[in-house]
């Protein structure tokens, strides 16, 4: 059972847990973004599992009239053992959500992923006219050409800094040149994109650059933030802005709870306090 240490990251185990989740956001005017944690499967039939699982899922999603959508890794759904047996699972749940009328996003792993993510992402986009969409990440160098390939695509785009520790041959590897590339390419994408804009940050920098490109050039966008991270701020901003929370949920949440303890020193002493009972 998930301990009440981590429940402030992870929804609970099971997609009821996942779906309350939601609705208590949407009483609050924001909306979920659902991922069942799992990555790096070894074996096909933990890939298949989650494949059945979001197919389940984004029904739960449509029968509910849940404001949600789902969130996917390339990884829990085969990509280690063949770009084959993922674009198998990943048109299947895209074929069931786009039925019923639930958006998918693809979130982005490490660059070795790069290429088969985006192409799978495109050939849907195009194929489902939107409905799908994809992450990007400012630390790599190769993004701004990425983003500029993906603004002919129908979709949505999200951008992040980046989540995992790349080479500096392709990567920019220090604080201010990611985020000087995270402004850049905002600044890039709402000047040519005519919509489909997801803000992944909880930098109020870079929600504020957001907010400032789209009172300039009035482009669409939306905010997404994480589960546990600001989430007054994402109360606050969904007055003026559509607001997106990502919720993971599932039985393999101890690995995504120690990221998010390791990622901020604020996070850490959350855990310690709850811990000592302080
Ligand atoms: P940071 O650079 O970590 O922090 C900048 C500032 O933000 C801080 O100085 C502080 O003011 C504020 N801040 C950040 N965290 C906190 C906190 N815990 N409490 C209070 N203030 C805080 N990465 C991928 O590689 N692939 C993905 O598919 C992916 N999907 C994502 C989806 C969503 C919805 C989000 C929010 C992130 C995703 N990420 C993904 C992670 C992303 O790449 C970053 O690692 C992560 O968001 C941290 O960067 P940041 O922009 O939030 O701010």
């Amino acid at each position: 059972m998930l301990p009440p240490i981590a429940s402030r990251f992870v929804a609970g185990e099971s997609p009821a847990t996942a779906l309350q989740r939601t609705r208590e956001l949407n009483d609050r005017d924001v909306g979920a973004i659902l991922n069942r944690l799992g990555e790096h499967y070894d074996e096909p039939e933990p890939a298949a599992e989650d494949a059945a699982a979001y197919r389940r899922l984004v029904g739960d999603i449509a029968d509910g009239g849940l404001d949600a959508c789902i969130s996917i890794k390339p990884s829990q759904l085969g990509l280690d053992l063949g770009e084959s047996l993922f674009r198998t699972h990943l048109e299947d749940v895209v074929a069931r959500a786009a039925d019923r009328g639930v958006f998918v996003w693809i979130d982005m792993e490490d660059h070795t992923t790069t290429d088969a993510t985006l192409d799978a992402f495109e050939d849907l986009a195009r194929e489902h006219d939107g409905g799908v969409g994809v992450c990007v990440q400012a630390n790599l160098r190769r993004t701004r050409e990425d983003v500029e390939r993906l603004a002919g695509v129908p979709g949505k785009v999200r951008f992040v800094k980046g989540a995992y520790d790349e080479p500096a041959e392709i990567a920019y590897t220090d604080g201010e040149a990611i985020d000087r590339s995270y402004e850049e390419l905002l600044s890039y994408a709402f000047e040519q994109y005519e919509g489909g804009i997801a803000v992944g940050s909880h930098d109020p920098a870079m929600i504020e650059h957001a907010t400032d490109l789209h009172a300039t050039h009035g482009t669409p966008f939306e905010i997404q933030m994480l589960m546990g991270v600001r989430e007054e701020a994402q109360y606050d901003l969904a007055a003026d802005y559509p607001v997106y929370q990502y919720v993971p949920y599932g039985d393999r949440w101890l690995s995504y709870f120690y990221r998010r303890l390791a990622e901020k020193t604020g996070n850490l002493r959350f855990a310690l306090r709850a811990i000592l009972g302080r």
